[in-house]
């Protein structure tokens, strides 16, 4: 850790990065995602497909699709596809309360998702008392990561620079601006995928920050 630049905040992704990829959280959005363009825009099937592909290369979201070819309110976009049960899915996790409470550093949540959904996940999670600050979509101008400008957002309103900062996520993409900007970096990913180069530190569960920030 270098003495000039002390760690004083972990920034954490929400989704798939606190808690596990494979419970199904994220598919729920998603499903909600192929309805919410089913209803609104009368598209189906393969259809859906090809224009949520197609706005995530050219928008770099769905919803930023959404807002500049049909007028959609991201307020109600962001409400509607997070409207999914959790209970079911998502548990207390004590262990990863006593992980953060340990460490000396700020914790943050910096989401691609409403303020609603992180404070819900984060609650149901039993974690929240441990983050100081939650910053969601709505929260940073609807510009998403991984644009240069939603980090700065964030930095900003936190008043810290980058090189202060450790950046945990589960997107490489997401990675690569944090790093870019002079974060510390963290993949989080319980199996190795070759369909994504990188060379980001990684851990499989969040379960293990503690051990990259070991003295
Ligand atoms: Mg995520």
């Amino acid at each position: 850790m270098s003495r000039e630049n002390p760690l004083t905040h972990l920034i954490f992704d929400l989704d798939d990065t606190l808690y596990a990829p494979n419970l199904g959280v994220v598919q729920r959005v998603n499903a909600r995602i192929d309805l919410f363009i089913r209803e609104h825009l009368g598209l189906v099937g393969a259809d859906v497909d090809t224009l949520r592909e197609r706005y995530r290369l050219e928008h770099g979201t769905t919803l930023h699709g959404l807002m500049l070819h049909h007028r959609i309110e991201p307020d109600v976009y962001l409400a509607d596809v997070h409207a999914i049960e959790l209970d079911d899915v998502l548990a207390p996790d004590p262990r990863l309360n006593a992980i953060l409470a340990r460490l000396p550093y700020e914790n943050i949540v910096f989401t691609n998702g409403s303020a609603a959904h992180a404070e819900r996940v984060l609650d149901r999670l039993a974690i929240r008392e441990r983050f100081a600050g939650v910053f969601s979509l709505d929260r940073v101008g609807y510009v998403p990561k991984p644009r240069p400008e939603a980090f700065q957002t964030v930095l900003d309103a936190l008043g810290i620079e980058a090189e202060h900062c450790m950046f945990i996520d589960d997107h490489p993409d997401n990675l690569d601006t944090a790093r870019a900007l002079g974060m510390r970096t963290v993949l989080v990913r319980p199996t190795p995928r070759d369909d994504q180069a990188h060379d980001h530190p990684t851990i499989a569960s969040v379960h293990q920050v503690a051990d990259l920030l070991a003295p």
